[in-house]
Order: C-alpha cells, then structure tokens, then sequence
C-alpha cells in the first residue's frame, strides 16, 4: 500500500516524512505516512459488520481522499465528490455494489471531458476534522460515528465549488440507476 508515494512522485510533490500531515494537518509526528496509517486501521470503534455502519467506512474513504488528492489519481476527486454527493445531498443509501457502478459510469462521462479537472480547495482548507482528530475524539462507537459525519460534511463543504458540476454527475447516475437505489432521510 504505498502507491500513494508513487503518485505524489508523479504529481511532483515531495512527502514530508515529520511532522503533522501537510495535506490536512492531522496532529501527527510523521506526516502523511501516519495520517494514512490511523486511516487505513479504520477506526475500530465502529462494528463494520452491522450493513448500516458501512455508510462509515464510505464517508471516511471520501473525506480522507478528498483531503488528500495530491496523492490519488485526478479522476478520483469526481468519484468521491460524487458520491459524497450522493449519500448527504440526496441521501442515497450507499453499498458496496453501487461504488463498481459508479466508476463505469464515470469511466464513460469521463472520454469526452479529458480536459476536465476539479481544482481542489488549497491544502489544509479541506476542512478542519482530521483523522486525528476523529481518533482522539471517540471513546465510544457513537462518538466515533459522529466525528466521521462531522468530518464528512466539513470536507464536502469545502469542496463547494464543485457542487454544482457533480450535481449533473448524481442526476444523471440517479436516473439510469434509478431502480438500484435506496433513498431515505439517513443522515
Ligand atoms: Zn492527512
């Protein structure tokens, strides 16, 4: 798991290996490296097992990567926008099925747009929660599921100027894909 130091090779930025996370500023003392560890355990609070905690583990990949862009491929800021999207604006109720789904509809409105690219807000402005942040906050599994929705929506808002070009991604994907979605009042 260490594609992304690959990509941030490949997108001209050099780590830095002390220190808090230059991305979003997570209180750590080796940087992004630590920040992607504390991610990557998932925070355990949260019993994964239950269908309806999933909704968790699919908002924190998207804050996370959202953070973090300078170390994913470009087309990855339209998918988790997308979905961010998705499940806190029309409520979507997301499951490991529709992410597949969502990536070849993106892999076909992405051929005639090449030169499309979402700017990312600036570093360390993509919202204040970090994975520090969530991990010092929760003491039990409820308090880890708030700080997960706090940090989620912290990240979507900041992502705001792009609202309104993944909106036309989420209608278009809601209407061909109308019959697989659940859509309630979940958040
Ligand atoms: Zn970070």
């Amino acid at each position: 798991m260490k594609d992304y130091i690959d990509m941030a090779e490949k997108n001209g930025i050099s780590l830095e290996e002390r220190g808090a996370c230059q991305f979003c500023g997570a209180g750590t003392t080796r940087g992004v490296h630590e920040c992607i560890e504390i991610f990557n355990l998932g925070f355990q609070l949260i019993n994964y097992t239950q269908i309806e905690n999933h909704l968790y583990r699919f908002l924190s990949v998207d804050a996370h990567t959202l953070q973090h862009s300078e170390i994913h491929g470009r087309w990855n800021n339209h998918f988790h926008l997308t979905r961010q999207h998705l499940m806190l604006d029309y409520k979507v109720i997301w499951n490991y099925d529709l992410s597949p789904i969502l990536s070849n509809y993106l892999n076909k409105y992405k051929i005639n747009r090449t030169n499309e690219f979402l700017k990312p807000p600036p570093i360390l402005q993509r919202g204040k929660i970090t994975t520090t942040d969530v991990l010092s906050n929760s003491k039990s599994e409820i308090e880890c599921q708030r700080m997960i929705k706090k940090w989620a929506l912290e990240v979507y808002q900041s992502w705001s100027d792009h609202h309104e070009l993944v909106d036309t991604i989420a209608i278009g994907f809601i209407n061909k894909n109308k019959k697989q979605l659940r859509i309630i009042e979940q958040l």
